[in-house]
């Protein structure tokens, strides 16, 4: 993208209305815009963060056997009154009525319509287990939006949902989906830590919350200092063999942590270091067994012929928190930081002194060979101007085009995250970055 003809409202002034960080940035890169109180609009390199952080949840879900679908945003009442939730949503469920006056709501998640779904074409134990997810918007009113796309109304989630025909097999869909967690927020720069979390009336220690710590994060949390040694995933763990993931299991679920320091005195006695910090909930994973299947019907003929209600659990992960929650962990006084996983583009081509044909010349060149995947600063702004906005949108590499070095084929190439620049010759920087 040329930046000269791009939507990258960047700004120098701080936003009065943002209180952390991350949505501070969010603004000052140009990301997102505020279209109402916690619904934004996604601008053109916030897309290709969101398109990007997407794209690895979701090449990490197929990998541990998940089938991509997607179910509609608008959801009808009917389905939602079958498995009583309708009346016990509340006022975050968003309600709507079509012209014919039939109830609809604006979806806060999927369980019923998946399990609608898949009652109506899954007959035999043969075809389970399944797992299916898509990535969709959501809408929950919630009392207070706030921090940007943190806690935002409509945001975007990945939710998956398994069935297993039996208890057994629906644990090794939930280890299994935790292994495809914690391997997707590894490959987004992210240390995250599984935490066991209320599991509601069904019991059982099968609900974990996946926390990156941040000192902005909205809950306080205690952990076991393991959880910052540990290196969790390396590729020793297989999403296909049960024996994998258990061990894995149990290595995740080892060390202790909590967010409530007085919970559970047992388990703290073993923990030798405790450690205090802050964190942000980006995703969550549930085993809820029949709670869904059998009220709404969903049975299938078992090995001895009689139905069973398929054990079901769900898994979320908020795609778009995760972009300020990346922020929040990847940034300092002049921008983002971004992974170079995550980032809109690889590097923000420099032109130094636009309108200069040597400069020019060498920039577009540059910029042809990247294909896309270099966001090119053209325009007729002072140098200054041009290097404070790279770090504010915090490309992972910065390549300057000065006239002095282009004369001889020199540039200079910096990377964001460690400030060092080192001059060297074009081919040499293309050679690094492609
Ligand atoms: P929270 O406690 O933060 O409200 P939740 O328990 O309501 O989260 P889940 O229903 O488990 O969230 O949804 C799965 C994921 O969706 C969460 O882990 C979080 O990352 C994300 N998420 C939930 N609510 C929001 C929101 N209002 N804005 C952005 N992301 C959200
Ligand atoms: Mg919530």
């Amino acid at each position: 993208m040329r930046l000269s003809h791009s939507l990258v409202p960047t700004l120098k002034e701080i936003p009065a209305e943002a209180q952390i960080a991350s949505h501070r940035l969010m603004l000052r890169a140009g990301l997102v815009r505020q279209t109402a109180a916690g619904i934004y609009a996604w601008l053109p390199a916030g897309l290709r963060v969101l398109t990007a952080i997407g794209q690895i949840v979701r090449e990490e879900q197929n990998a541990a056997g998940a089938q991509e679908m997607l179910m509609p945003t608008i959801q009808s009442a009917e389905l939602w009154r079958t498995s009583g939730r309708y009346d016990a949503y509340g006022p975050e469920m968003l309600r709507l009525k079509d012209r014919h006056g039939r109830d609809l709501l604006y979806g806060p998640t999927n369980e019923e319509m998946i399990t609608d779904i898949f009652r109506s074409s899954v007959k035999s134990y043969r075809e389970l287990p399944q797992n299916l997810y898509h990535i969709q918007w959501k809408f929950r009113d919630e009392v207070r939006p706030r921090f940007g796309v943190m806690r935002g109304r409509e945001f975007l989630m990945k939710d998956a949902y398994s069935f297993d025909l039996d208890y057994e097999g629906a644990v090794v869909s939930y280890r299994r989906m935790m292994l495809a967690y914690m391997r997707t927020f590894q490959r987004l720069g992210l240390k995250a830590i599984p935490m066991a979390a209320e599991s509601g009336p069904i019991g059982g220690n099968l609900s974990h919350e996946f926390i990156i710590l941040a000192p902005t994060g909205e809950s306080a949390v205690y952990y076991d200092a393991a959880f910052e040694k540990n290196d969790y995933m390396g590729d020793a763990f297989s999403h296909d063999s049960p024996a994998d993931l258990e061990r894995f299991f149990a290595l995740m679920t080892g060390s202790y942590a909590a967010t409530d320091e007085k919970h559970d005195a047992g388990a703290w006695a073993d923990v030798a270091e405790k450690r205090e910090g802050r964190g942000i909930e980006v995703g969550h994973i549930f085993y809820f067994g029949t709670k869904y299947s059998e009220p709404m019907g969903l049975s299938v003929a078992g090995p001895d012929g009689r139905s069973v209600a398929p054990h079901m659990g769900s898994y979320g992960i908020g795609v778009s928190r995760l972009v300020g929650a990346i922020i929040e962990a990847s940034h300092d006084e002049a921008g983002i930081i971004w992974p170079d996983s995550v980032a809109p583009w690889r590097a923000a081509i420099l032109n130094l002194k636009s309108g200069d044909a040597t400069c020019d010349a060498l920039c577009e060149s540059l910029y042809a060979k990247f294909a896309g995947q270099a966001l090119y600063d053209d325009r007729a702004e002072r140098a200054g101007a041009k290097f404070a906005d790279a770090d504010l949108m915090g490309h992972p590499w910065q390549i300057i085009v000065g006239p002095r070095g282009a004369a001889t084929g020199m540039v200079e190439l910096k990377r964001r995250a460690s400030g060092e620049r080192v001059e060297m010759p074009v081919d040499a920087a293309l050679a690094k970055l492609l």
